[in-house]
């Protein structure tokens, strides 16, 4: 085990918070910065747990996606041996529901196959709409539906700030501003945050939709933009759903139950919203509608608050997680789009693996895709290499590609 290596960390949402985690847990000396940009994607993100009923065409994703969920209890068990036991994680099973048996026979059947050994995926049972309503009673009277017994859901902002909590416990500490990379002679030497000059022997850029605003200054960008998503928080008075079920129609919305009788509906997906953490009209009706139409029994409930965020979406819907070629210490971890709850914790272990110098497992093409600037962002690479430090030490060639653990 590699420790006292200094490593800074750059954004805390889940990817940034699960990295530093990793790190803090593995020894590492950990400084994690946020600017608090309105938007943080995991603050809003819904916390559903269920990558098998999917159409995913990319294998490579679907694996990744079932790993990382696989993951999740060894973590809790991590984060309960770092004295936290609730992060808002049940595995309340999922409802994928349809009017069209046809559309169920499909997902049925996708679902079977992958729970071929993959315990984690539970049981698969067909239901009718009235034992569907027995697990969901709001549920509308006309869908059936798939149930996946081993879906979970896990509340995004407890997780984070307990995964933070956690790392503190290992000695992270925490800065709170802007933080840019400083590179001298080809290696991540430290890290500008609020004046202060962190010296680092590697920096993680974890910054989710703005990551390419930290990479700008060093003449890189990966294909990656924010996609708002705008999702509402209602409450059904009296009622306990904390046991219930999510639910996932065959669009692009969805309904998960979290204690305190709190159910999230959501969501949009807004391409080309850029850095604009609106509520809009347009938003709220489309979300409202789809899941009344879903689960008419929550036309009653109260209207709590619309959460919003900006998910990290990449070009080709695959994360970027890897070193930077040709920079010591530069490790991007970005580009989760719709799954970095699912996703970040496992990619913190993947990362920690990384500047560890250990081999870690092989997920094809997670590398960082870096687009070519042309000669603005050479310039703007050799302005950043001409800084001096005398800080040259450890880690240098340890940051490799990913490879079979
Ligand atoms: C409405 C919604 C619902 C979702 N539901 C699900 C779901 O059910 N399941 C699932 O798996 N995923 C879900 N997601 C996706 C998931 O939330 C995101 O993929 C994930 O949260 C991205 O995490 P991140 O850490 O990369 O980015 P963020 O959470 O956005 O964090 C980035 C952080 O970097 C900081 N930062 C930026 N620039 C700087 C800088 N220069 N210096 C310092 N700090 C900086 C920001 O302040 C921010 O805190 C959902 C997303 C949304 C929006």
């Amino acid at each position: 085990m590699r420790s006292g290596i200094d490593v800074v960390v750059i954004g805390t949402g889940i990817a940034g918070a699960s990295v530093a985690y990793s790190l803090a847990r593995r020894g590492m000396r950990v400084t994690t910065a946020d600017a608090h940009r309105p938007g943080q994607a995991t603050a809003a993100s819904a916390g559903i747990l269920e990558p098998w009923s999917g159409a995913e065409e990319d294998e490579g994703l679907y694996r990744l996606q079932a790993d990382a969920t696989r993951y999740y209890p060894t973590l809790l068990g991590r984060l309960s041996e770092d004295g936290i036991d609730d992060v808002g994680y049940a595995r309340n099973g999922a409802l994928v529901v349809s009017e069209s048996s046809r559309d169920l026979d499909a997902v049925e059947s996708r679902v079977s196959g992958r729970a071929i050994g993959e315990p984690s995926v539970g049981s698969v049972s067909r239901l009718t709409g009235p034992q569907a309503r027995e697990l969901f009673p709001a549920l509308a009277r006309e869908l059936a539906a798939v149930h996946i017994s081993g879906a979970a859901r896990v509340d995004g902002g407890r997780l984070r700030r307990s995964l933070l909590q956690a790392a503190a416990r290992h000695s992270a500490t925490s800065l709170e501003g802007n933080a840019e990379v400083v590179i001298t002679r080809s290696r991540a030497a430290a890290v500008l945050v609020a004046g202060r000059k962190l010296e680092s022997d590697a920096v993680v850029i974890a910054a989710g939709a703005w990551t390419n605003q930290v990479l700008a200054p060093l003449g890189l960008r990966v294909p990656v933009e924010p996609q708002r998503g705008q999702i509402i928080q209602l409450r059904l008075e009296d009622v306990d759903s904390s046991a219930w079920p999510s639910v996932l129609p065959l669009t692009p919305h969805y309904i998960v139950s979290f204690d305190d009788s709190r159910i999230a509906v959501g969501v949009t997906r807004e391409a080309g919203s850029g850095f604009d953490p609106r509520i809009t009209a347009g938003g709220q009706r489309l979300v409202l509608d789809a899941a009344l139409a879903v689960a008419p029994g929550l036309a009653d409930a109260t209207y709590l608050e619309t959460r919003v965020g900006l998910r990290p979406l990449a070009s080709d819907q695959r994360p970027h997680v890897g070193p930077v070629p040709g920079v010591d210490g530069l490790v991007v971890c970005t580009g989760f789009g719709p799954v970095g709850l699912t996703l970040g914790p496992w990619m913190g272990e993947l990362v920690a693996d990384m500047v560890e110098g250990a081999r870690a497992p092989e997920h094809a093409g997670l590398e960082p895709r870096f687009e070519d600037l042309g000669e603005a962002g050479a310039s703007a690479a050799n302005r950043s290499d001409a800084a001096t430090t005398n800080h040259v030490t450890a880690i240098q060639s340890s940051l490799k590609p990913p490879a079979r653990r």
